[in-house]
């Protein structure tokens, strides 16, 4: 590629709105640009990077015999009528008309019509297994969009279906997904990690994200250095919720659980009695009221309610208030009996949940957004510094199964593998015939990767004053050739065309600076888009014989003789 061909377009400036550094270096890079809330143009060179990360995915995807198709954006709710989604997936769901007043949506996900086609497709035991994928838009119109492609509400994911005859084989299929995302994430060039994930309304123990380590990550992770032990928080700290769906209360309070430590720390955070008889205390914020707004609720306890009515509770903060059920039913749309994380109407951010009942565990926040199956989640727009860190002295005194204390760290979700067994082909009757010739339910897994937030993740982490510093697998270009004085000097122009046609001829990805700009200029353009290599070619180091060679991560210039360029470049 030659740089006066190409479509080159930096900015001194972020734009006001970005407070991450990805989404202000992608911006100045000239990678996005913005057309509305959470919806980008991605420019050519952001393109570029989404296209390779693409192509690692899907050599990994092929490579684990997963099979490719694609799947409509626009979707008839018929379907989404028949998972029960329609009513269940809330206001991330963009609904639509056609001309006839027929509701489509524009698919977030789409476990419904992969079900719909496996349920037209597949007949018999012998077509199985089988996992299709496609590399697609989606659209959520997520609350708060913001972090450039981190969370926008236009996004690119991969997302792959498994279909199996058994529980087994369905496990199988989980496993080579497993496998497959560790070398996708390490081919890209990034340090992540595999994470236990809560797996929400559809239950079950087999979910895990791979997070990309950040500190602008907007999930907790805890992990044991001491083992293999990594979990996100909000699945580490909310046994109760799934051992509730797994066990009968009575076996739960004979087992003890880390969570009953914290549970003790919380009641003392904020100064109330721990009492059987209390059997949730709920702390929600609702965002509409701004994140300093902390509503706070007993359920179900209501002699301790009087007591904690009776102003008994020291530990109140300024900006949080106590509130009656009805009033929190009322307030935030949701189902009395039960504040949980799951089923409220209007957005509402649990950010902690004790329940004392089976004296097990604190659930860190819920996410409305997420409600459909992700269920809790904890550290989004929270009041840092106080309470959540508050939450993390809690949580860091939890002991891992190495006998050491766990660790947290922030992560960004890249990708999340979900065993969902028969829930979808239950809701659209999917089924085959078995080896006996008896109709059987598919059991499915689904497999996500946020292509386009891989782009702002690997950025996060990598990046430094000047702008971004590129793993080599997705560097938009691998190599910057920068001639000094490329109008006045032939020598200078010849050797870099050379190096520009061996390069090329070497399957490198090139670039030529050929649009004759002041070195200084040159020289901090590309090290903001994150060049890994750049080649100086000037007629002073000709002279000698020489070009220079600059890694973009380590910094120092390398002379090298003009013979050995190409060699030491590869
Ligand atoms: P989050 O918790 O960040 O909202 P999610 O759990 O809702 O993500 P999944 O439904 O698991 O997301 O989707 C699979 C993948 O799609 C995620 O792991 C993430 O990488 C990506 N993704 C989800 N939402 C967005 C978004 N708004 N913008 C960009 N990528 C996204
Ligand atoms: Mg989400
Ligand atoms: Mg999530
Ligand atoms: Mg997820």
């Amino acid at each position: 590629m030659r740089a006066s061909r190409y479509h080159l377009n930096t900015l001194k400036e972020a734009p006001s709105d970005a407070e991450v550094a990805s989404h202000q270096l992608m911006t100045r890079a000239g990678m996005i640009r913005k057309l509305a809330g959470g919806i980008y143009t991605y420019m050519p060179l952001g393109l570029k990077v989404i296209r390779k990360v693409e192509a690692i995915v899907r050599e990994e995807m092929n490579g684990a015999g997963a099979v490719e198709l694609l799947m409509p954006v626009v979707q008839p709710a018929e379907l989404w009528k028949e998972s029960g989604r329609w009513e269940q997936y809330g206001a991330e769901l963009l609904r639509i008309k056609d001309r006839h007043d027929r509701d489509f949506v524009l698919q977030p996900t789409s476990e419904e019509v992969i079900t719909d086609i496996a349920r037209n497709e597949i007949h018999s035991w012998r077509q199985l297994p089988v996992n299709f994928y496609h590399i697609q838009t989606k659209f959520r119109d997520e609350r708060r969009p913001r972090f450039g492609l981190m969370r926008g509400r236009e996004f690119t994911m991969k997302d792959a279906y498994s279909f199996d005859r058994d529980d087994e084989g369905a496990q199988r299929s989980y496993d080579v997904m497993y496998d497959a995302y560790m070398r996708i994430f390490k081919r890209l060039g990034l340090e992540f990690r595999a994470v236990a994930a809560d797996t929400g309304s559809i239950g079950g123990d087999r979910s895990h994200e791979f997070q990309v380590i950040a500190d602008t990550g907007e999930d907790l992770l805890v992990y044991d250095p001491g083992s293999d032990y990594a979990a996100n928080i909000e699945l580490a700290h909310a046994p109760s919720l799934l051992a509730e769906r797994a066990a009968p209360a009575e076996s739960l309070a004979k087992t003890p659980t880390p969570g009953a430590a914290k549970c003790q720390a919380v009641a003392d955070l904020l100064g109330i009695p721990l009492a059987r008889t209390v059997k949730s205390l709920v702390l929600a914020t609702d965002p509409e009221d701004g994140p300093a707004q902390i509503w706070l609720l007993l359920l179900r306890g209501d002699h301790e309610l009087n007591e904690v009515k009776a102003g008994k509770l020291p530990g109140l903060k300024a900006g949080w208030r106590f509130a009656t059920e009805s009033e929190i039913v009322e307030h935030f749309g949701c189902k009395p009996g039960y504040l949980g994380p799951i089923g409220t109407a209007k957005p509402v951010r649990v950010v902690a949940d004790l329940t004392v009942a089976n004296m097990s565990d604190l659930v860190c926040g819920a996410n409305a957004e997420d409600f459909h199956y992700t269920g809790v989640n904890w550290g989004r727009d929270l009041p840092e510094p106080e309470l959540v860190a508050d939450l993390r002295n809690v949580v860091a005194g939890d002991i891992g199964p190495s006998g050491q204390g766990l660790a947290i760290q922030r992560g960004i979700e890249v990708g999340h593998v979900f065993f969902l067994g028969t829930k979808y082909s239950e809701a659209l009757n999917a089924t085959f015939l078995d080896e006996t010739g008896k109709p059987a339910l598919l059991r499915m897994g689904c497999y996500g990767i946020g292509i386009t937030r891989i782009v702002g993740a690997a950025i996060e982490q990598n990046h430094d004053a000047r702008g971004i510093i590129w793993p080599a697998a997705i560097a938009p270009f691998q190599v910057a050739i920068c001639p000094v004085g490329w109008g006045k000097s032939a020598t200078v122009r010849d050797e870099a065309e050379k190096l520009y046609a061996a390069l090329q001829e070497q399957g490198v990805d090139v670039i030529l600076d050929d649009r004759d700009q002041r070195p200084g200029v040159m020289f901090a353009e590309w090290e903001l888009i994150g060049v890994p290599v750049r080649v100086t070619v000037g007629e002073r180091g000709l002279a000698d014989g020489v070009v220079e060679l600059q890694s973009r991560r380590q910094g120092e210039n390398v002379k090298v003789a003009v013979g050995d360029a190409l060699a030491q470049t590869l």
